[in-house]
């Protein structure tokens, strides 16, 4: 079998994790009938020209795109004309949600890294996909696992999501210490290797505010049937609790290129070397997330109940706030200070369009950073 595919935001970490599985898979299918081999139709980059022209040499078939230069529109018109069968989405932040509608309307499935598309456009996102016929296969570890698990027992065997969370780097920071935290504290991350915008999410637990609220929409759960719970070694990605009680996990080693791996080659199962659960020495452990120290999970929730177009704002203001802490502008504990005041504006109106859906995003954007300055 042979697939066409697209990574976009190729040089950030799920895209050179999905090079790593191609390549593998590529090396497999050499070497093996029957393995699948992926043809890179498309690689785009927002301006990482130097891993870009590598990654072009290596791949000299596939169109290459950087769309910090060439512009967005150019991107969106290489998505429609590259006729990839499955696109693997690892663009950070709101930039990734017109790459997204653009990969369902040529008709290619969607592996999706890009929780925003989901947290700010679900509906015109799910519409999109319905009419094009295409597929959108989480890949965000703890949605892969649940898609996974939901796919297992049916929608309809489910009582609750359990999410875990690692909990961040500040698991254990009193109130006094998160105001303190430094820019690169927050970098550092226990158990993930990923992007900066999304490792501070990870420390403040807006990443997992987001996971919440795209674990909602993607699995039509409403907000009190999701749950989250903190187990700091990252092995358990996430589980289902079926109405008869019984629990389901699904573990294996935390490594992006498991769930990559079950997207890109879905819906077949193949053999992997990602990811082996060693049982010899492993301890798993859990425990309640603290809303008080991490607000951000509390907000997601509160943006998610109250609806109306509250989810988008809740994650602009967030990427406004996190791009002032990381310009060392705010302080740490202020990036929910800030996204706290941005949700007692008014965004009871639904957005729709992709027009109001950006619309909503920029008003909220402009609340934020006028909150960040006083
Ligand atoms: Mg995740």
């Amino acid at each position: 079998m042979t697939r066409n595919i697209a990574v976009l935001g190729a040089t950030g970490s799920i895209g050179r994790s999905t090079l790593d599985v191609i390549r593998e898979s590529n090396l497999t299918a050499a070497n093996s009938a029957g393995a699948c081999q992926f043809n890179i139709v498309l690689l785009s980059a927002n301006n990482n020209s130097k891993d870009m022209d590598k990654l072009a040499c290596e791949f000299p078939a596939a169109r290459i795109v950087l769309s910090g230069t060439e512009g967005s529109g150019a991107l969106l018109n290489a998505i429609a004309e590259c006729g990839a069968d499955i696109a693997v989405n690892g663009i950070a932040g709101a930039a990734g949600l017109r790459p997204s509608l653009a990969v369902l309307e040529s008709g290619a499935d969607l592996a999706l890294a890009n929780k925003e598309t989901i947290v700010m456009a679900s509906d015109l996102v799910f519409k999109t996909a319905r009419k094009n016929e295409s597929l959108i296969i989480p890949v965000d570890s703890e949605h892969s696992a649940i898609f996974n698990l939901v796919n297992a027992h049916g929608r309809d065997a489910l009582q609750e999501i359990i999410i875990t969370a690692s909990g961040g780097p500040f698991r254990k920071y009193t109130k006094e210490q998160l105001q303190n935290v430094q820019v690169e504290d927050a970098l550092a991350h226990p158990t993930w290797n990923m992007g900066t915008k999304i490792t501070i999410d990870s420390a403040s637990l807006a990443n997992k505010g987001l996971e919440v609220i795209e674990a909602a929409k993607l699995f039509d759960m409403p907000s009190e049937k999701i749950k989250v719970v903190v187990h700091p070694q990252s092995i358990i990605h996430s589980m289902v609790r079926l109405k008869n009680g019984a629990v389901f996990a699904e573990a294996s080693q935390p490594d992006m290129r498991v769930p990559i791996s079950n997207a890109v080659f879905y819906p077949q199962v193949v053999n992997s070397i990602w990811g082996l659960l060693d049982f010899t020495d492993l301890t798993l452990t859990f425990e309640q997330p603290d809303t008080e120290r991490f607000p951000m999970l509390r907000l997601a929730y509160e943006a998610l109940e109250k609806g109306g177009s509250y989810t988008i704002a809740y994650n602009a203001a967030n990427e406004v706030a996190v791009a002032a802490f990381l310009a060392k502008e705010i302080f740490f504990t202020d990036i929910a200070n800030i996204c706290a005041k941005v949700l007692d504006q008014d965004f009871s109106a639904a957005s729709n369009t992709i027009e109001e859906i950006l619309d909503t995003d920029k008003k909220a954007r402009t609340a934020a950073g006028k909150i960040a300055c006083n």
